[in-house]
């Protein structure tokens, strides 16, 4: 057993400091960002939040209207190729910003090759697994890599940097970091001996320790940081997810804004990306994970609760209306798509009840806004830049709950035009 002292930071420990800025408006901001990848030659260009594959969220509906604010959807992995090929015929302007999901079963994946073979304007594959951490995972990653070279593979959940360049190196484009992940490579990563800071970083993971490095190289500031964080302990990590029950199951967790400035600056060595998986509570998380060097941040119970979310509405006694929620390794999505939890497992996700927010978009609409400002607070015209200019300072209270934590305006009511 060993205690580690080092202070890991979740969204809610830290603000944003403003900076001076040439910005007039927000406006002026562009939050579009065009991709290249590692491995896959397709470029992609779109606003880098990513709907999560769950099944309230991930769905054609929701898809069809975030498309229209450039938004990518990773569709939930239970719909049949009918309703596929449907979508894919009735709504394609739409396809162009869908990731298909698949696990780490055979027939997950012969569902998603069937999928990928109808429709070839899917550019995104999302490959989620409960435990990214598993010898059998990496495999995984490498056979869908042979299988589809051309396709932009997202991979995960992770939360170390050993990991992310493992799941890269293995063929992923884009590591999801945050975990419900388990176990099986530790044993692996801690007889691992900690490897030399590394100077060669897009070459392979057997790389050319820091002292044969050419002078020149080592008074590169910009690529002090990957030398100095290279060398991170393995630990398994835990998503900070709203219907996430882990932490509470297993007592293992990672705070979800270190995992992704520790995973960030491990991908980005290797020229790979990274999508901030969960945790996100409101428009100014989004800011922040961006701001930690997430590439694409991804959420799911911010897009529960609308018309185009799944579930159904609820109308309850006092009028009110709501839907439901719940993780995908919660009992209501076991018993829904596995016939219930099996014997030798607890579920790990939880099921909520969320107000009605009505359309999406207004929802959409609140979280682009609020990271144009904190664009403009921090003097960055562009999402891209917002890493480079962030300076995140620490905080014992980010928000004042003098009035309660509720909202007057519904996250989903209309903007003012
Ligand atoms: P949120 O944005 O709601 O905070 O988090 C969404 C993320 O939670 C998903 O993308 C997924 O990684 C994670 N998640 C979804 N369902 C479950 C579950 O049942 N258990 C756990 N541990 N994580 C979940």
């Amino acid at each position: 057993m060993r205690i580690e002292n080092d202070i890991k930071l979740d969204f809610k420990d830290v603000l944003i400091r403003p900076k001076r800025s040439t910005l007039k408006s927000r406006s002026q901001v562009t939050l579009a960002r065009t991709f290249t990848f590692k491995h896959s030659p397709q470029t992609w260009t779109g606003v880098p939040i990513a709907i999560a594959n769950m099944d309230t969220t991930g769905t054609f509906e929701i898809a069809a209207a975030a498309s229209k604010h450039q938004l990518l959807t990773c569709m939930h992995k239970h719909y049949t190729l009918d309703q596929w090929t449907t979508f894919a015929r009735e709504s394609p302007d739409a396809i162009g910003y869908v990731a298909a999901s698949c696990g780490s079963s055979v027939n997950d994946f012969n569902a998603i090759k069937d999928i990928l073979a109808a429709i070839p304007e899917i550019k995104f594959i999302c490959l989620d697994v409960a435990n990214g951490y598993s010898e059998f995972f990496v495999d995984c990653v490498k056979r869908t890599r042979e299988a589809f070279p051309n396709h932009i593979i997202i991979a995960g959940n992770v939360v170390t940097c050993e990991m992310t360049e493992e799941l890269i190196l293995s063929g992923a484009d884009v590591v999801k970091v945050s975990a419900r992940s388990g176990r099986a490579f530790k044993r692996r990563i801690q007889n691992t001996p900690i490897r030399p800071p590394c100077f060669m970083a897009p070459a392979c993971s057997r790389r050319l320790p820091l002292w044969f490095a050419p002078p020149s190289l080592l008074f590169t500031p910009c690529l002090w940081p990957s030398f100095l964080t290279r060398a991170c302990d393995p630990q398994v990590g835990i998503g900070p997810g709203s219907v996430c029950t882990t932490r509470k199951q297993t007592g293992v967790g990672y705070p979800q804004l270190s995992a992704v400035i520790e995973c960030a600056d491990a991908a980005h060595g290797l020229g790979g990306h990274v999508v901030s998986d969960g945790g996100c509570t409101c428009p100014g998380d989004f800011s922040k994970a961006f701001g930690a060097g997430g590439d694409f941040v991804m959420t799911g119970g911010m897009f529960a609760g609308h018309d185009e979310s799944g579930g159904e509405l609820v109308e309850k006694e006092d009028g009110s209306k709501c839907k439901l929620f719940y993780g995908m390794s919660s009992a209501t999505a076991m018993e829904k798509h596995a016939g219930g939890v099996a014997e030798y497992r607890s579920s790990e996700g939880k099921t909520v009840s969320v107000p009605y927010r009505g359309p999406v978009s207004n929802t959409i609409m609140d979280i682009l806004g609020g990271m144009r400002s904190s664009c403009t607070y921090v003097g960055a015209s562009t999402l891209k830049e917002i890493s480079k200019r962030t300076t995140f300072i620490r905080v014992t209270q980010q928000l004042n709950h003098v009035f309660g934590t509720a909202d007057m305006r519904q996250p989903g009511m209309p903007a003012k035009k």
